[in-house]
């Protein structure tokens, strides 16, 4: 597992860009996420240190750029690049979204799954599955598990730097965020590590108190939008300042405001979108 350094990025200063995870040995590297394009050098670097054997398989848990900037770069050292269906179809509708700096054929996925049965690879004694998550993060989410090592990176989905950021521009769901939580509880062994793209590592009984976060804001959000409170009035309420002293990062800026405020709106546009649908 490579982190980035921490200070560098505005957006993550707990450890520049998204986590990187590989898997080394005689039948070849298999990566999860590739980092920003920019330091993709820093990279190659950091996995030479592990092992010299070709980089033969690349995933992303998602499409951000701080997971997928640097994809054209393995592919082109002879990577074979895997993602959800819906991820290739993000990126093909970027950089509209701003999630992409390159319009490089070659930061496509070649093989896409989409929801189902999880995707195997079998190499170096491991056995990893690439497991499909309905719209979580985004719409093409997937978690990355290493059986036999008893790991999965889980992407986005859960953040402890900074409150949860659910990328509905990208087809994520808090819903769907909710069920990937419950899906990770009921995936993980007690002693299974669990590795989010960006935080501290963590274990299942983790999930319990982020996931009653959510629900608490969830629950309040909806009472002030029964109440006839506008967006405006409920992001004044601070409905998250219980929580704001035990989530690093969580008034740091985000978006338009802080990372508490991201989180509300989110909250807000994602019930009031299913009450008009209802
Ligand atoms: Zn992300």
């Amino acid at each position: 597992m490579l982190s980035g350094s921490a200070g560098a990025d505005p957006g993550h200063q707990d450890a520049a860009g998204g986590r990187v995870g590989v898997l080394a040995g005689p039948d070849g590297i298999f990566m999860v996420d590739a980092q920003y394009a920019q330091i993709s050098d820093k990279l190659v670097a950091a996995i030479r240190k592990i092992s010299p054997e070709p980089i033969r398989f690349l995933v992303n848990t998602h499409v951000h750029r701080d997971h997928t900037g640097g994809d054209a770069n393995f592919v082109k050292m002879g990577a074979l690049l895997f993602a959800r269906e819906e991820l290739r179809e993000e990126m093909l509708r970027a950089p509209a979204n701003g999630n992409l700096t390159t319009r490089d054929p070659a930061r496509l996925p070649v093989v896409t799954y989409g929801l189902g049965d999880p995707v195997k690879l079998r190499l170096n004694g491991e056995v990893v599955d690439l497991i499909p998550v309905r719209a979580a993060h985004t719409g093409g989410d997937s978690m990355i598990r290493f059986e036999n090592a008893d790991a999965i990176m889980i992407g986005d989905f859960y953040r402890n730097y900074g409150y949860p950021f659910i990328d509905t521009n990208n087809g994520g769901t808090l819903q769907g965020a909710l069920e990937a939580l419950d899906a990770t509880m009921k995936l993980a062994g007690p002693n299974t590590r669990l590795i989010p793209g960006h935080g501290t590592i963590i274990h299942r009984t983790d999930i319990v108190p982020y996931r009653d976060m959510i629900l608490d804001v969830e629950a309040k959000v909806q009472r002030m939008i029964a109440e006839g409170k506008s967006e405006q009035e409920v992001l004044a309420a601070k409905v998250t300042s219980p929580y704001d002293a035990k989530v690093p990062g969580g008034l740091s800026p985000a978006g338009a405001g802080t990372s508490a405020d991201r989180f509300v709106s989110m909250v807000y546009s994602q019930l009031m979108s299913s009450a008009h649908s209802r």
